[in-house]
């Protein structure tokens, strides 16, 4: 039985060669076939694994050279911070250090206009980190340098010491300076208080020349000057009562009683009374597009933004939509709604004195790649002067005219510095934290220095102390 179950087996297992037999011809030409498809299946495997093979390495090679190119955007500012002698270095105008191994050296006075990394946005190292970073890397060594000196950004700013000055007349005020010629646009002093703390940010600290705008109190009274000038509503007198009252029964209050006086002495002393008067007499559309012109934001009216050397500065704005409403004649004088930025409202007393137009201010002379051996290859921005054209020539003139006429007359009790040859100040009441507070405002130009400048102090009493600060100024100033 067991035998002829294995012959059964064997025979089954015939029966099984024999079927595969007759399948597929004679035993021995089988096993030759099966030889040649495994080699050629193993050739088939071969070129698949070479060419994934030849992938991955194409992958790799590229991978690297990509990340090679782009070795720059991976450095983070941390990064160039961490090159004590790599980093940028920026200066003051007369080529002194003011920022150097990743740090400035007075936060006081610089700190929020160049900023500490990314900390201030709105800062020259921030918006200018491409053009200061070194991209000449060393691809194998990733974000290590090959340059070996470092780049420099030279500023239009004065000297560490001459700013100091300024700053200590604010006796620990907040508020803010800006200073700069308008024949070339450089900007002198552009500081702003409380001073940027590295060690405790916040975003208190912000550059109010750049980022603020003010109630502007009086200083406004200039631009309601030029309105009037070019609409030749200034020849009128106007009588001053200590108040003046409207026809809605609502009263503007008057700094003094000034009796009948002109535009000249209304703007000497600042009337109030004659302001109103003034703005009812003017034409509202004409008002609007001059304002429009002088580059106020009117009426809520979304203005591009304005840029210095890449940082964005706000825009002053008013709203005017009846010049009978105590409102809009308030906004006039300079409370209610109007709000100011010092840089503008600098500008614009620039175009007063200076032809209608003004240079557009700029912080940096220079930026320059000293590890380049060709000079021209070394120079990787310089400053362009630009100019604004606010009014017209004979607007601005006669405007000035006007001015000059009111600072020489009236001006001579405050205590004013000769060089300072117009001047407007102005009071702003704020309301800060439910409390009645006052800003010191004072807009004025340096004509022997081609300067026009806006300063702020916060929350002071005190009108001497703002023309201690113009005074300083216009000793400090370079002289044309
Ligand atoms: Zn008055």
């Amino acid at each position: 039985m067991k035998y002829s179950i294995t012959e059964k087996s064997k025979k089954d297992d015939e029966k099984i060669v024999r079927i595969s037999l007759s399948d597929d011809a004679t035993p021995s030409y089988v096993s030759g076939s099966k030889k040649k498809r495994r080699r050629r299946e193993s050739v088939k495997r071969e070129w698949k694994f070479v060419i994934l093979a030849l992938v991955l390495i194409l992958s790799i090679i590229m991978g690297s050279v990509i990340r090679v190119n782009n070795a720059v955007d991976y450095i983070t500012y941390d990064d160039i911070k961490g090159f004590n002698n790599l980093s940028a270095v920026i200066t003051d105008r007369f080529d002194q250090l003011i920022y150097e191994d990743g740090s400035v050296n007075n936060y006081k006075i610089f700190g929020n206009l160049i900023g500490q990394g990314e900390s201030i946005e709105n800062s020259l190292i921030n918006k200018h980190s491409d053009k200061l970073m070194s991209d000449d890397i060393n691809p194998l060594l990733g974000y290590r340098s090959l340059e070996t000196e470092s780049r420099i950004m030279k500023t239009t700013l004065l000297s560490e010491e001459s700013q100091q000055e300024l700053a200590d007349l604010f006796k620990k005020k907040n508020g803010c300076c800006f200073a700069y010629n308008y024949e070339t646009g450089e900007v002198y002093t552009a500081f702003s208080l409380p001073q940027f703390n590295p060690n405790q940010q916040n975003s208190e600290y912000i550059n109010r020349c750049l980022n603020s705008v003010y109630i502007p109190g009086s200083t406004m009274k200039i631009i309601t000057s030029i309105l009037a000038v070019a609409q030749g509503k200034e020849n009128k007198k106007y009588k001053c009562e200590g108040s003046y009252t409207l026809s809605s029964g609502k009263v503007i209050d008057c700094t003094g009683y000034h009796g009948k006086i002109s535009f000249t002495e209304a703007i000497g002393k600042s009337c109030n009374c004659y302001f109103a008067q003034l703005i009812m007499s003017l034409d509202l559309d004409e008002s609007l597009e001059l304002l429009n012109q002088l580059g106020f934001s009117v009426n809520n009216k979304k203005l591009p933004t304005v840029k210095m050397d890449e940082l964005s500065r706000k825009n002053s704005a008013v709203e005017m939509t009846n010049l009978s409403s105590f409102n809009n004649i308030w906004g006039l004088i300079g409370q209610g709604k109007s709000r100011v930025n010092p840089i503008h409202m600098a500008q614009v007393a620039a175009a007063v004195v200076n032809g209608g137009k003004a240079a557009e201010p700029h912080f940096i002379t220079s930026i320059t790649n000293p590890n380049k051996t060709k000079p021209e290859k070394q120079i990787i921005h310089t400053a362009t002067t630009k100019y604004t054209e606010f009014m017209s020539p004979e607007l601005a003139e006669d405007t000035a005219e006007y001015w000059k006429k009111a600072v020489d007359n009236h001006y001579d009790l405050k205590g004013m510095s000769d060089r300072i040859t117009y001047a407007k100040t102005g009071t702003a009441q704020v309301e800060i934290n439910g409390r009645l507070r006052e800003n010191k405002l004072l807009l004025g130009v340096i004509e022997s220095s081609k300067t026009a400048f806006y300063i702020v102090v916060e929350n002071s009493s005190s009108a001497p102390q703002i023309f201690s600060i113009a005074n300083k100024l216009s000793e400090l100033l370079p002289t044309n």
